[in-house]
Formats: C-alpha cells, sequence, structure tokens
C-alpha cells in the first residue's frame, strides 16, 4: 500500500519519524491534507494540531508552528515546537494559560501583549491535544 515517510523535527529532537497513510497539519491558510501521491508543496504552520493516521492508529502531535514541505511523498515539518500527545505536561500547559491570561489582563505593552497572546494560543493546543488522547483513554 502506499505510504507516506512523515518526519517531524524541531531545532532540539526528531518528534516524530515513521511510515504513514496520511496527514492533516495545520496550515497558514487553513488545515491542509496530505496522502500519498500529493503535489510538491512548501508551506508555513500555524499553531495547532498535527493528526496521523497509521492503519487503525491516530497519533495527535501539537505543534506550534513551523514549516512543512511534501516532496516524493515524504512530508518534512520544521516545527518550532513539537509535542505527541503523551508527552505533554497538562500542569505545565494551564500554568502556562493561566500567565498568558494574566499577562493579558494587565495590558502591558503592545509587545508583551503579542507574546502572550502567542503563548495562549501554544497553551490551549496543548491542552486539547493532552485532553483529548486522555478522554480517548478513559474507560466507557
Ligand atoms: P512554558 O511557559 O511552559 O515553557 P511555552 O509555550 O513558553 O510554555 P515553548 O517555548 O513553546 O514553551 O517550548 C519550550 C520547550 O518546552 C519545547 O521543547 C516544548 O516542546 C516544551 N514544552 C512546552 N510546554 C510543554 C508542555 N506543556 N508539555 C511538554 N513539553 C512542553
Amino acid at each position: 500500500m502506499p505510504s507516506l515517510q512523515l518526519d517531524v523535527v524541531t531545532a532540539e529532537r526528531v518528534v516524530y519519524s515513521d511510515a504513514v497513510d496520511s496527514v492533516v497539519a495545520p496550515g497558514t491558510l487553513g488545515e491542509l491534507g496530505i496522502l500519498p501521491g500529493h503535489a510538491a508543496l512548501v508551506t508555513t504552520l500555524q499553531p495547532g494540531e498535527l493528526r496521523v493516521r497509521k492503519g487503525t492508529d491516530e497519533i495527535d502531535l501539537a505543534i506550534s508552528g513551523g514549516f512543512l514541505e511534501v516532496r516524493h511523498d515524504r512530508v518534512l515539518i520544521l516545527a518550532d515546537t513539537a509535542e505527541r500527545a503523551e508527552e505533554i505536561d497538562i500542569e505545565r500547559a494551564q500554568a502556562a494559560q493561566e500567565r498568558a491570561l494574566r499577562l493579558i489582563q494587565e495590558r502591558r505593552e503592545r509587545a508583551d501583549l503579542i507574546q502572550a497572546e502567542a503563548a495562549l494560543r501554544r497553551s490551549r493546543v496543548r491542552l486539547k491535544v493532552a485532553r483529548r488522547r486522555r478522554e480517548g483513554m478513559a474507560p466507557s
């Protein structure tokens, strides 16, 4: 069966590397679905979820932006930061969210506000990805 080679890397580490069936990525211009045979493409990513399907498994990652390249059934993601769902520390993301909200409420200078808003987006994506996994694992 045709497949895609997916590599998700950051400046620090290889976060994910495997042959997969499909990838849905948070493109800056909207969600981007990639299947084998996809045309060559280079695009930027925004903070969001990266959903990977491999057989019956769905692997979710939180990414905070970066670049994506598709070429010859290889998907390369150079992410600013990326975590697999099971790696996400929920308490840390919650603390980051609260800190960002506090900074936004304090109405500081514009540069601080932009940073706080970016931190808020990162924390929200992490919480969403981590909580979905936790809910998926809960006994029915
Ligand atoms: P914090 O304020 O908690 O550091 P942040 O959004 O400022 O959050 P980043 O600068 O985006 O953090 O990431 C720094 C490093 O920490 C990256 O390697 C990232 O993957 C990791 N990281 C950040 N938050 C979490 C988390 N909640 N769980 C696991 N790893 C995290």
